[in-house]
């Protein structure tokens, strides 16, 4: 039996937060201040410097003044250490956004515990894990499981007392969203590659987010019509197309509500990155 699915997409939910943000950069511009971040970049990966146009274009679009530091990939320890430390002391900068991976001669635990938790916008400093943990909505989450609860709120999909089940326990996105999901209430079920049976769990939750990096890996049989759908994967579908860990086409009209892989979460996490921006900047400027 077919159901009629409807489509979650995230453009309408980052708009709804620009002009949120494009009003508190006003504010901060009334006081002559203009929130500044600036992305550490070691080496020259594809992705990265993709990721880090759109972070720009972005910024320049809310009004906020992007910086780049861009290392060579054999940077050492204490290089990268020195910019680090060189945009923690700058108080012109608000925000530090670091690509990750890094190269494997660098120590990432150890360059990541040096950047001011204060300035960290991509959630990735331990203080801030720890804070997500707690319960603590003071620090900075990473974007991308900030995107799902952005897109779930949106949405107005109840999550108090909902059954929510996680696939993926990555540290950028199924712990830290399975302690947020927690945080709005929601009962959590956490499913990795070592879980039995997980079509018996997804199909019993009333939310299914799946972060696995698996392409099309879940399929109707997964979910049931009253799904509720949150696709987190960004995966090359072998034809040169992104596509996402759920089957797409197979399970829209099997669910209730379903995310794109293209133009779904993804479209919200820059605008996370550029939020957290804004509010560390005013955290930092005392507003
Ligand atoms: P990751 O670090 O590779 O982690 C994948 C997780 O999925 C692991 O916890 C793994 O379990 C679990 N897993 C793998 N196969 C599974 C299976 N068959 N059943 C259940 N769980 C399984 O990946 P990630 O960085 O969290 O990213 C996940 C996906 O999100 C990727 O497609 C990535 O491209 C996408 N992503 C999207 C955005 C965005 O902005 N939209 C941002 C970040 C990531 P184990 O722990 O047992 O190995």
């Amino acid at each position: 039996m077919s159901v009629e699915t409807v489509k979650l997409t995230g453009k309408p939910v980052a708009e709804h937060l620009r002009a949120n943000i494009k009003a508190r950069v006003a504010d901060l511009n009334e006081r002559n201040i203009v929130p500044t971040i600036i992305i550490i970049r070691v080496g020259n990966k594809e992705d990265d410097v993709f990721y880090e146009r759109s972070i720009l274009k972005n910024c320049s679009l809310l009004g906020i003044e992007g910086r780049v530091e861009e290392l060579p990939e054999n940077v050492s320890m204490e290089e990268l250490s020195k910019a680090i430390e060189d945009a923690n002391s700058d108080e012109n900068i608000h925000g530090i956004m670091m690509f990750r991976p890094l190269p494997e001669h660098l120590k990432e635990r150890e360059i990541l515990e040096k950047i001011d938790p204060r300035k960290d916008i991509d959630g990735m400093t331990p203080g801030n894990l720890e804070k997500i943990f707690e319960g603590d909505d003071s620090g900075f989450s990473p974007c991308t499981p900030k995107a799902v609860i952005e897109m779930l709120k949106y949405y107005d999909i109840p999550l108090q007392g909902a059954s929510v089940a996680v696939s993926g326990r990555s540290l950028v996105v199924g712990k830290p969203l399975a302690m947020l999901l927690l945080n709005e209430n929601a009962t959590v079920t956490i499913c990795h590659s070592k879980t039995k049976n997980i079509k018996s769990i997804t199909s019993q939750a009333d939310v299914v987010v799946v972060a696995i990096g698996k392409a099309k890996f879940m399929n109707e049989e997964y979910f049931t019509e009253s799904s509720i759908v949150i696709d987190v994967g960004v995966n090359d579908d072998g034809n040169g197309k992104i596509c996402g860990d759920v089957d797409y086409d197979k399970a829209f009209g099997k669910v209730k509500m379903l995310t794109p892989a293209s133009g779904g979460v993804g479209t919200i996490t820059t605008t996370i990155l550029l939020e957290q921006a804004v509010r560390a900047c005013e955290m930092i400027t005392d507003k």
